[in-house]
């Protein structure tokens, strides 16, 4: 079966997308712990990151890579936070996150839900970055 991240890929459930190949997809984590949040994913349906094959695992780290420089551009901050947890979707992702102090990458914390507006607007910024 399908995972909901597949069917993201897929555009068969609506997402605020960021960046895409053929291969890899960005777009906005729903509940991020920061504004900007955004989650990078292979289209290619892999439950865990650390069983994608050398190449695809280099490919994917790399496409985020590119997000990540978007990212900075696009939302003022002092880094951008690389991390993988995957304890509640089984597709591999990784998370880049906006950092101004360590405390944005604090998972434990209440997550924000955004307007939809602000959403697409932050989408749509980093999106005119990507390269
Ligand atoms: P984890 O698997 O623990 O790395 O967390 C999965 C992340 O995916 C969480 O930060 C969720 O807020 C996010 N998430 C779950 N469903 C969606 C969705 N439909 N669109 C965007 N982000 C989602």
């Amino acid at each position: 079966m399908a995972t909901i991240f597949s069917r993201i890929a897929a555009g068969e459930i609506p997402s605020y997308k960021v960046a895409e190949d053929d291969r890899f997809f960005a777009f906005l984590d729903i509940n991020p712990v920061a504004p900007g949040h955004v989650l990078v994913i292979p289209k290619h349906e892999e439950s865990y990151i650390f069983n994608l094959d050398d190449e695809e695992y280099a490919a994917f780290t790399l496409f985020a890579k590119r997000v990540a420089a978007a990212l900075e551009k696009a939302m003022p901050c002092k880094r951008i936070g690389v991390c993988v947890i995957g304890l509640e979707v089984p597709h591999a992702h990784i998370h880049l996150v906006p950092l101004n102090s360590e405390a944005d990458m604090d998972f434990r914390k209440p997550k924000l839900t955004l307007p939809d507006e602000q959403m697409k607007e932050i989408a749509s910024r980093i999106a005119a970055e990507f390269k």
